[in-house]
């Protein structure tokens, strides 16, 4: 009976192109993100986790708004640096879409060397950005040894859950 239903199965086979390269690849544009969010891991509040992490969100009109983890002693009310920065966006850029967002990553006094990807719920928050706006957006994460570029935010959620 096992067998039988395991013949009738099909399979969905899910994959996701990330392309790697290192700092000094990227364009200038890119680069300006990527010191947005390296510059606001300096200012993040993390007195719990000393992790610091930072995210500039780059709009299709070029501004760039940048935010980072605000913790709280009641550890689920803070807020990762992706969300801080996007919904700061969202809030006082509403018609502009989002293109790109960097993602930096500063503890034990240095940028870390591998690059941080975002939590389960940021992802969630971000492909309902590129839905809301029908822009794909990019993502751009940072380490000091190498940096990953995805295309758009639903490479790193397939499936993600949506109404639409
Ligand atoms: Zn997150």
């Amino acid at each position: 009976m096992h067998s039988l239903l395991f013949q009738m199965m099909k399979h969905i086979n899910i994959t996701a192109k990330i392309d790697v390269c290192d700092y000094a690849e990227l364009s200038p544009q890119d680069k300006s993100a990527v010191d947005a969010a390296k510059e606001a891991t300096q200012t993040a509040y993390a007195p719990y986790s000393r992790f610091q992490v930072g995210a500039a969100v780059r709009l299709v009109n070029g501004t760039i708004v940048a935010g980072n983890n605000q913790e709280n002693v009641a550890c689920p009310s803070g807020l990762c640096a992706e969300r801080t920065a996007l919904f700061y966006a969202n809030a006082h850029y509403p018609h502009a879409a989002v293109d790109t967002i960097a993602v930096a990553a500063y503890a034990n006094g240095d940028y870390t060397d591998k690059p941080i990807t975002p939590c389960g719920a940021c992802r969630q928050v971000i492909v309902e950005a590129q839905s809301r706006y029908k822009h794909p957006i990019r993502m751009i994460l940072y380490g000091k040894k190498e940096v990953y570029l995805v295309a758009q935010i639903t490479d790193l959620m397939p499936l993600a859950f949506a109404e639409f």
